[in-house]
C-alpha cells in the first residue's frame, strides 16, 4: 500500500521565552500558524526490513538523523510492528534552517501517513504524544492550523483560525544556529515580550490588522550581525504595504502579512531579486485526524 501526505510549514505569529528550566530547556509561549508552503511525502510498505528515505534536497540526511525516519520508527515501536519495511519519498519545498519547522512538518506528515498505512490506529492526541518525543515542534505539526504552544512547544491549545490573507515569506541565504541564539538570549536577559493575550484576542475577533500589529519574536532582540539582513527584508515588506512583519522561530526566514494579493506579489517580485527563497503563501487550516 502507498499513501501521500502533505507537510505544511509553520510560522510563529508570536514567540516568547518565559523561563529557563532546570533541565536546560527553555519554556516557550508561541502562537503558531501553518501555511501553504509544503513538502510532499509518499510512504510505501516494502518487503525489506528497513526504512529508506529519498529526498530532492541532496544535503538532507536519509538515516536516523532525518526526523521523518525517527517518526516512522517511533510509530512502528508504538504499535508493536516488527516488520520495518517502509520507503519514504520526500519532495521538499520548505527551506532548511529557516525557522519554518520543515523537519518537524515532515515527521508529523509521516506519523499521519503511518496511521493511514496501518489503518488509523491512533487518535490525534496519541499521535501528538508520540510526536512530542520526536521533536519540540512535531506535536503542533500533526494537525497544524492556528494554535498556542507552551512548554517546549508540545502543550497545545487550538485557537480561532487566522483570517485568510497573503503571507510573503523570504529566507536570506544564511541559516542561524538555534543553540547559539538561545545562548545569546540567556546573556541579554529579556525586557520586551510579545502581547500574547492581545494576539489571542485579535485572533478571536478575526482582526487581521490587530494580529499583524502584535507579531513579535524575542529572538529579534538578540544582537547578531545577521539580524541586519532580517531588518532589511522587514523594511521591504513594510514598504510594500505589509500590515506587520516578523522573523519566524530562530530564523532566518522573515514574513509579512498582506490583505491584498497584488501588493504581496509585487513585494515578492522585489525580494526575489536578492533572495532565492521567497513565496506568497496563505494560512493553512487545521487538519482533521
Ligand atoms: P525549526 O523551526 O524547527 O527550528 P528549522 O527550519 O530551523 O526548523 P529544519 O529545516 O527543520 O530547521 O531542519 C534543521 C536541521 O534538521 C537540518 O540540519 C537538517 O539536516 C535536519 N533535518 C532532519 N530531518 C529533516 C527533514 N526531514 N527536513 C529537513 N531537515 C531535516
Amino acid at each position: 500500500m502507498r499513501v501521500q501526505e502533505t507537510a505544511y510549514a509553520k510560522l510563529n505569529l508570536t514567540l516568547d521565552v518565559t523561563a529557563k528550566r532546570p533541565d536546560g530547556y527553555h519554556d516557550m509561549l508561541m502562537v503558531m500558524q501553518t501555511v501553504s508552503v509544503t513538502d510532499s511525502l509518499v510512504l510505501e510498505q516494502t518487503g525489506e526490513d528497513r526504512i529508506q528515505v529519498s529526498c530532492n534536497f541532496r544535503y538532507i540526511p536519509t538515516d536516523e538523523r532525518n526526523l521523518a525516519v525517527r517518526a516512522a520508527m517511533m510509530y512502528l515501536d508504538a504499535i508493536g510492528e516488527e516488520k520495518r519495511g517502509i520507503a519514504i519519498r520526500m519532495e521538499k519545498d520548505i527551506p532548511v534552517g529557516a525557522g519554518m519547522a520543515g523537519g518537524s512538518a515532515d515527521a508529523a506528515a509521516v506519523l499521519r501517513g503511518m496511521n493511514r498505512l496501518y489503518d488509523r490506529r491512533m487518535s490525534r492526541r496519541e499521535l501528538e504524544e508520540l510526536a512530542a518525543n520526536v521533536g519540540s515542534d512535531v506535536a503542533f505539526c500533526v494537525s497544524g492550523g492556528t494554535a498556542l504552544a507552551r512548554g517546549r512547544g508540545e502543550l497545545l491549545e487550538d485557537l480561532e483560525p487566522m483570517p485568510d490573507c497573503r503571507i510573503v515569506i523570504c529566507k536570506p541565504g544564511f541559516s542561524i544556529s538555534t543553540p547559539e541564539l538561545f545562548r545569546k538570549l540567556d546573556q541579554i536577559g529579556l525586557r520586551t515580550h510579545p502581547d500574547t493575550p492581545g494576539m489571542l484576542n485579535a485572533l478571536r475577533e478575526g482582526d487581521l490588522r490587530g494580529i499583524s500589529m502584535r507579531m513579535f519574536n524575542v529572538f529579534e532582540e538578540v544582537d547578531d550581525r545577521r539580524m541586519r539582513s532580517e531588518a532589511e527584508i522587514k523594511h521591504v515588506l513594510l514598504d510594500y504595504g505589509a500590515l506587520g512583519a516578523v522573523m519566524t522561530g530562530t530564523g532566518s526566514a522573515v514574513f509579512g502579512i498582506f490583505n491584498a494579493e497584488e501588493a504581496a506579489e509585487c513585494c515578492a517580485a522585489e525580494l526575489r531579486k536578492e533572495h532565492r527563497f521567497c513565496r506568497v503563501a496563505r494560512p493553512a487550516a487545521r487538519l482533521e485526524i
